[in-house]
């Protein structure tokens, strides 16, 4: 991560669309072999295949759940592995709706997916890291861990969404200050409006709403990858404003 080592290898989470799958063909591009972890085998295998034929070092599938402690256990262990430099947690689901409506067990999968695994793969990682002496961690929150209040909705109906992200972004700018000094990398990318299936609901949360989002407005994934993998270097936080969702609506 550093000009003078190569690439090693990057675990990805959530590569089987959207954002993940873009860090995955960019990584790729750029040399270094990975590790995809989604639940949907049948898009890592399709990823793997595109991986390889554009000329990519060695691609691994993971399929995991990290919403289930049982997975995660096996992702942390690959994770633990002493070639994994590079860790982006970008797995991440919305459990949009009421607060006082919204299933909670969705709720708990929300924190499990968003804060417990990225927390965990992260841990799992930075001890290697620190004694290769290089290394570097991606954590993707978003813009609402800063303004889970923002329109275009008539009741924000993502208070858990909006604080796993704020999470995701305390976190890191804290582990960040703790590993000042060393070879070890902590950065959050805060993504505005992007255009993935995320807006979808996919498996997830039926979002009223969400899919005019997604078909009228949104920058695209690779606007976010190349803002992160530019700024990894310098500093911990990234933000990617994109549209803004009122902005987006409006179009
Ligand atoms: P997508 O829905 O396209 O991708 C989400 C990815 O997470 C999929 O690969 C999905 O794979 C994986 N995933 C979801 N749940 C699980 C689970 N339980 N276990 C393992 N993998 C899981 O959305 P995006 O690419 O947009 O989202 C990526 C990240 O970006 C998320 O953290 C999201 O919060 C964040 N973000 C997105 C924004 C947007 O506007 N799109 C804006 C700001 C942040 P599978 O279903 O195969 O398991």
């Amino acid at each position: 991560m550093t000009s003078h080592d190569a690439p090693g290898t990057a675990l990805v989470t959530g590569a089987s669309s959207g954002i993940g799958w873009e860090y995955a063909t960019r990584l790729a591009a750029r040399g270094w072999g990975l590790v995809l972890v989604a639940r949907r085998e049948e898009r890592l295998d399709a990823l793997a295949k595109e991986v390889l034929k554009e000329g990519g070092a060695g691609v691994e599938t993971l399929v995991a759940d990290l919403g289930s402690s049982e997975d995660l256990s096996r992702v942390v262990g690959r994770a633990s592995g002493n070639d994994v430099d590079l860790v982006v947690n970008n797995a991440g689901i919305n459990g949009y709706g009421s607060f006082a409506e919204v299933d909670p067990d969705l709720l708990t999968r929300v924190v499990n997916v968003n804060v417990v695994a990225l927390t965990a793969l992260t841990r799992a990682a930075v001890p290697g890291m620190l004694a290769r002496g290089r290394g570097a961690v991606i954590n993707v929150a978003s813009l609402l861990a800063f303004a889970g209040d923002l329109p275009p909705d008539p009741l924000p109906q993502r208070a858990v969404y909006a604080g796993t992200k704020g999470y995701a972004v305390t976190f890191t700018r804290t582990l960040a200050a703790e590993l000042a000094g060393t070879p070890v990398r902590v950065q959050v990318v805060c993504p505005g409006l992007t255009a993935t299936e995320f807006h979808l609901g996919a498996g997830d949360t039926p979002v009223s709403g969400e899919r005019r989002v997604h078909d009228e407005g949104g920058m695209p994934a690779a606007d976010v990858v190349t803002a992160s993998l530019a700024g990894l270097k310098a500093g911990e936080v990234v933000c990617v404003p994109g549209l803004t969702d009122a902005e987006a609506v409006a179009r």
